[in-house]
């Protein structure tokens, strides 16, 4: 199977093309067409398997086709449409760098937040704009808590790595990042769940944040 059998839309074909991606690894031909249906996901996938772009390309074409509320411009709260929840500061950037790949020239703006590094430039970043916020749980905490961002029009959550993040002590922040959300009419907000183990911690996880989901092993 390729990328083009997935109905992803030009632009996001034609970024796919650019990185050179010519065949779906598993988890993305299973992962992406769930997405695109609307359905929540807790997939078990390890570290390489391509599962980057098996979240980020959902998100980025739902942005690009959305109906979505008319946001505030220029105002001291960001208010993103899309999180992706990552443990690391070298994760997030990485999910950064390829998600701004995957969203070249789609007028979708995805800005990256984490800790143990100035808050300010970050701000910066968030005030310029942004659609899809990558950040780490940490950093995510303390712009909640200085009301610089905004999380009520989340549409798509995902969390990546969530066995590693539980396992660094980050499910009380988690919880209240997504606390936050507030709990959506059925079908406004997709998550997909990530990690590469499936201990009883993130079946709790799964059956708190997910609804009505499907499971995928790859
Ligand atoms: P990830 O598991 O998302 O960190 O991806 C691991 C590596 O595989 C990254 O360098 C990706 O750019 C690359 N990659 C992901 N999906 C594909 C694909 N379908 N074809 C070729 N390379 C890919």
């Amino acid at each position: 199977s390729t990328f083009a059998e997935i109905d992803l839309g030009e632009a996001l074909n034609a970024n796919i093309q650019r990185c050179k991606y010519v065949k779906p690894t598993p988890v993305q031909r299973y992962a992406i067409p769930i997405s695109l249906a609307g359905r929540d996901l807790m997939a078990c996938a390890q570290t390489g398997s391509g599962k980057t772009a098996a979240f980020c390309f959902p998100i980025i074409s739902g942005i690009m086709q959305g109906q979505h509320v008319q946001r505030p411009r220029g105002p001291r709260v960001a208010i993103p449409l899309a999180l992706i929840l990552s443990p690391t500061r070298e994760l997030s950037v990485q999910i950064h760098e390829e998600a701004k790949k995957f969203s070249y020239q789609t007028g979708v703006r995805v800005v990256v937040a984490y800790g143990g590094s100035p808050i300010n430039q970050q701000l910066r970043e968030l005030e310029r704009g942004v659609d899809i916020l990558v950040a780490t749980p940490g950093r995510l905490v303390d712009l909640l808590e200085r009301a610089r961002v905004s999380l009520e029009l989340i549409r798509y959550l995902a969390l990546d790595e969530a066995d590693r993040m539980l396992d660094m002590g980050f499910e009380p922040q988690i919880r209240k990042i997504v606390e936050q959300m507030g709990m959506p009419p059925p079908g406004v907000r997709q998550t997909m769940l990530f990690s590469a183990t499936f201990p009883k911690e993130i079946q709790r996880l799964a059956s708190d944040f997910l609804s009505n989901y499907i499971f995928l092993t790859v």
